[in-house]
């Protein structure tokens, strides 16, 4: 007999303990599982800030916020709620079950596979964590092989805090990847790009398991001519230059309307300057990931300069260290036009009417995040009613992550089910069906059906037709 791969022993293992976990790990010890994982978090906040600033160059300030508390956050959030989570929810009988009680209840899935990004390598491996054990699962963890040093912090945190059979982690790029993809896990939890989302969902669908994808796309920003130009460019610069503009939910590219855009663009000049100085290095900004992440992104501005893009601020900058740039006139051959920018570049398009903005929204995949800034509500509820998008941010951004009580998903090509608060429980439960028997009356229609069950059946007949 050919031995397991280390891959599939633990798997195996974490398999064969499913039953055993359900009658075991009930409200005290996930309260307690999470606790740990807390505990670790405190105890190595330090290391943290220290490898994410080894693999991204991120300040520290920006690490305990998005990678640390974030987590820390979610924790706390689900300890509190898991007794109500955990609740068997009773439903109202229907019609043909009058006499029998139903009731939903929440059963952990099972084996759980989590396979996070690198752009916020803590917050998008633990948080999932946070769901998969409160929802009661074991899990392997896959994180991102491009940020290696949080990758291997996060394999010996995980080992110091939960026992091999409940929670390993497993480091390794997309070999990897692909070989914890055959298994059949009963549930597997993505966050990455689209691209990588289609092959996660094509091997899933060999095993028949279960996804969430938490994936990308091109989230736009609508600057109305109602905004408060001070306010909306205070966060826009926050939510795109926050870890160099490597997030999910950053504003991609943004409208403007041509009533405002010249006080908007020194006002958001004005906040680049006071947020990050007038260099491409600042220590309050976070560098591009990789060489080849940064080639991607000159590659990108290369082509927009070539093909009549205009530069309207410029920190400069380069290789890993690369400064906020806003570029306008940009046309739909440009490929930042095309494709996910994930970088400190922010194209602005003017407009002055609403409709072909929506259009044009509409006409592409649908985004993670659609911001918009305006003081005309009239506006606001026009613009949510006609377009889609997985969440949306009025006269803020990126924040709308952290309000663990909304779902956080995209829709189609930014994602498949939702995450956070109880929306992640869900995401690692099975809803099960409960229909308990206590004195229906449908016995009575059991064949053989003779003219009392047809006369019956004419006066239910009467009743719901
Ligand atoms: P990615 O898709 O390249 O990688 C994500 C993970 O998938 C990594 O662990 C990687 O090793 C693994 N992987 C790579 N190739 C694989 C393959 N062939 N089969 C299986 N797994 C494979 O994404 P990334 O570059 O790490 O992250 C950036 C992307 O993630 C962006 O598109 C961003 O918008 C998205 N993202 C989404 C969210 C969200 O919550 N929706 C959060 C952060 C990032």
């Amino acid at each position: 007999m050919t031995p397991l791969s280390p891959i599939r022993t633990t798997f195996e293992t974490m398999r064969a303990g499913n039953a055993e976990r359900r009658i075991r790990f009930g409200l005290g010890e996930r309260r307690a599982a999470l606790d740990r994982l807390a505990s670790v978090m405190r105890a190595n906040e330090k290391a943290i800030v220290e490898a994410v600033r080894s693999d991204l160059g991120r300040p520290e300030a920006e690490t305990i916020l998005i990678d640390y508390l974030t987590v820390l956050q979610d924790i706390r959030h689900a300890r509190r709620r898991l007794h109500a989570w955990m609740r068997p929810r009773r439903v109202a009988p229907t019609f043909a079950t009058f006499g029998a009680s139903g009731k939903v209840i929440p059963q952990p899935r099972g084996t759980c596979l989590i396979i996070s990004p690198w752009n916020l390598p803590f917050c998008l491996a633990l948080s999932p964590l946070v769901s998969c054990l409160a929802a009661g699962n074991a899990a392997i963890l896959k994180p991102s092989e491009v940020t290696p040093a949080s990758s291997a912090l996060i394999a010996r945190m995980i080992a110091a805090a939960f026992p091999p059979d409940l929670v390993s982690v497993i480091e390794g790029g997309k070999e990897v990847a692909e070989e914890l993809l055959a298994l059949p896990f009963d549930h597997i939890f993505f966050t990455g790009s689209p691209a990588v989302g289609k092959i996660v969902m094509a091997a899933a669908a060999r095993n028949l398991t279960s996804v969430t994808l938490e994936l990308g796309g091109k989230s736009p920003v609508i600057v109305g001519e109602g905004a408060d130009i001070e306010r909306a460019a205070d966060w826009i610069v926050f939510g795109k230059f926050l870890n160099a503009g490597q997030v999910c939910i950053a504003p991609d590219h943004l409208f403007v309307h041509v009533s405002i855009k010249d006080r908007f663009l020194s006002a958001l000049r004005a906040r680049i300057a006071k947020a990050y100085g007038t260099a491409a290095a600042s220590e309050n900004l976070c560098q591009i990931v990789s060489d080849q992440h940064a080639s991607r992104l000159s590659a990108l501005i290369a082509d927009a300069l070539e093909k009549g893009a205009d530069p309207v601020h410029d920190n400069g900058g380069e290789g890993r260290t690369r400064g906020p740039l806003l570029l306008q006139g940009i046309t739909p051959e440009m490929l930042l036009d095309q494709e996910e920018i994930f970088g400190p570049i922010l194209p602005i398009l003017p407009f002055d009417d609403l409709s072909p903005v929506i259009d044009r929204i509409n006409a592409r995949d649908k985004p993670l995040a659609l911001y918009i800034f305006d003081r005309d509500q009239a506006r606001i509820d026009r613009i949510i009613s006609q377009t889609t998008s997985g969440g949306v941010g009025i006269n803020l951004t990126v924040v709308h992550y952290t309000q663990a009580n909304l779902p956080f998903g995209g829709v189609n090509t930014s994602g498949i089910g939702a995450a956070h608060g109880e929306w992640g429980f869900r995401a690692f439960s099975h809803e099960r069906a409960i229909l308990q028997n206590r004195f229906l009356a449908l016995p009575l229609l059991f064949p053989p059906y003779d003219r009392h069950k047809m006369r019956l059946i004419g006066l239910i007949k009467r009743v719901l037709g």
